[in-house]
């Protein structure tokens, strides 16, 4: 699944390369099942004139869902799920398998959404409307937000607030905003707390730690490209992988030994999955 770095990474790409474009046409295709992704439009026709001459104005990101807001007064808010991507092609390139939309801007090209899973879910709606839809509301911290940066105080006392198990607690989408198996694990290995540290019971020391973690560790994935897990993972708009893949310190490297201190590294069961760790360096 696509976590924060990678949503940001796509942010950026589409800041890029989108930012300007106008729509020509908007197509959702028929027979891939893609009214599962835009099933809050009644009607295939409806989704696609909503979208049809508008220009892209600007990009935005809340948590994991990209706001594509248009010069006519909407927004087209795009939630990837596990499996989506968002590519941008040239418009005679073939269509891929599990291709659900195809935009088609006025200067030529195309933007298209290829999900295998179909738990993509994009829809259309005024702009004016976003700050009142309840899917985009949060009180949880989102590491990333530039408008409203998290100070390490400020993580502090959250994390006094909340008693819980640091894994379970960095996964939680409550507290904070798209980190997922591998990032949740590798912030806790580079701050060198064990995942069942409980979150009340942090010295300022293991707080300061755990936030450069969370914020250097954020950082290299985005500078990284992203992480790109397996041949079904994460691609970038231009279809490229990630590389922080490369940099995994700990994830599913269970009986390799530490890059710190050389003792094998562990797993152990949480919350029905599995969190990987330094039994020896991480305490
Ligand atoms: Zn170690």
């Amino acid at each position: 699944m696509p976590e924060l770095p990678e949503i940001e990474v796509l942010k950026r790409d589409l800041e890029k390369e989108v930012v300007g474009r106008r729509i020509k046409d908007a197509n959702v295709r028929p027979g891939t099942n893609a009214m599962k992704i835009v099933g809050r439009h009644g009607r295939r026709k409806e989704f696609q004139e909503l979208l049809e001459g508008a220009k892209i104005e600007h990009i935005r990101r809340i948590g994991r869902r990209l706001l594509i807001e248009l010069d006519n007064e909407r927004t087209m808010v795009v939630a990837l799920g596990d499996s989506g991507l968002l590519l941008k092609t040239s418009a005679t390139e073939e269509i891929a398998p599990n291709t659900h939309i195809v935009i088609e801007w006025t200067i030529g090209g195309h933007l298209r959404l290829v999900d295998p899973d179909k738990k993509a879910d994009v829809y259309v709606c005024p702009t004016e409307d976003i700050p009142t839809l309840k899917e985009l509301q949060s009180d949880a911290i989102d590491p990333l937000d530039a408008q409203n940066p998290l100070t390490w105080q400020h993580f502090s006392s959250l994390l006094e607030d909340r008693a819980e198990e640091m894994k379970k607690l960095m996964m939680d989408e409550n507290f904070i905003l798209g980190l997922g198996d591998i990032y949740s694990d590798e912030i806790l290995w580079t701050a060198a707390l064990r995942y069942d540290r409980k979150s009340n019971e942090l010295s300022s020391q293991d707080v300061r730690r755990l936030y450069r973690a969370l914020v250097e560790i954020l950082m290299e994935a985005i500078k990284a490209r992203g992480t790109t897990w397996g041949p079904e993972g994460f691609r970038d708009l231009h279809g490229d992988m990630g590389t922080f893949q490369h940099e995994i310190k700990v994830f599913e490297r269970d009986g390799e030994p530490c890059r710190r201190c050389r003792n094998p590294l562990e797993k152990a069961k949480v919350a029905g999955s599995f969190t990987y760790f330094c039994p020896q360096c991480q305490v």
